[in-house]
């Protein structure tokens, strides 16, 4: 199963992950994450990345991709992956379909967890307040520059993927429980 989570940054996409790991323990390739571990580890790609994750812009394809390269043929064993803040631009997603027939694999299900905007920014202030890991790209100001972003750069893989698949669109705005349910029935129908 491979699946792709999609939304804008504070949508629910890394809670709704740890739910599809828990209960159908596939592997969340979760890019921000990867990207954040490497600044953390002060890897030569933490390093490439870190002033970019800070001010809230999108790291260049080619690293995404290639990073992206590596870490499917470590999943390939694994029952499923959700694709968690990849792909965040056309290229990436005309990228993953590559990536996944060199695997020999396929897309088989799209999520995208739709929620208002301004949801969206007093639901990552209270992630920035009450959470302990201190993300430097969850201020207020670089927010607002990730959803300008989002709203540029990953709204038209929305599209893309409503034109060439099957695009289901879940409420982001429901409670966690019931975002799950549904996603939990789409999993299962597939
Ligand atoms: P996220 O945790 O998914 O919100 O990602 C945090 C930050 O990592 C983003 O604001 C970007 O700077 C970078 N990033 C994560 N995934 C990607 C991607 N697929 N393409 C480009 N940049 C990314």
């Amino acid at each position: 199963m491979n699946l792709i989570l999609l939304g804008p940054p504070g949508s629910g996409k890394g809670t709704q992950s740890e739910f599809i790991v828990k209960k159908y323990g596939y592997c969340q390739l979760s890019t921000g994450d990867i990207l954040r571990q490497a600044v953390a580890n002060n890897t030569s790609t933490g390093i490439i990345v870190k002033d970019i994750l800070a001010i809230g812009k999108l790291v260049g394809d080619e690293l995404i991709i290639k990073i992206m390269e590596e870490k499917l043929s470590e999943t390939q064993s694994m029952p499923g992956r959700i694709f968690d803040g990849f792909p965040r631009t056309i290229l990436q997603a005309k990228s993953l379909e590559d990536l996944l027939h060199r695997n020999q694999m396929k897309l088989d299900l799209i999520i995208e967890l739709s929620v208002d905007e301004n949801i969206l920014i007093d639901r990552i202030t209270k992630r920035a307040s009450e959470s302990s890991v201190i993300r430097e790209d969850d201020s207020i100001q670089v927010l607002k520059k990730r959803l300008d972003i989002y709203n540029v750069e990953t709204k038209p893989i929305i599209d893309y993927y409503s034109s060439h698949y099957q695009l289901h669109k879940i409420d982001g705005m429901m409670t966690v429980d019931a975002v799950s349910k549904k996603i939990e029935v789409l999993i299962d129908s597939n």
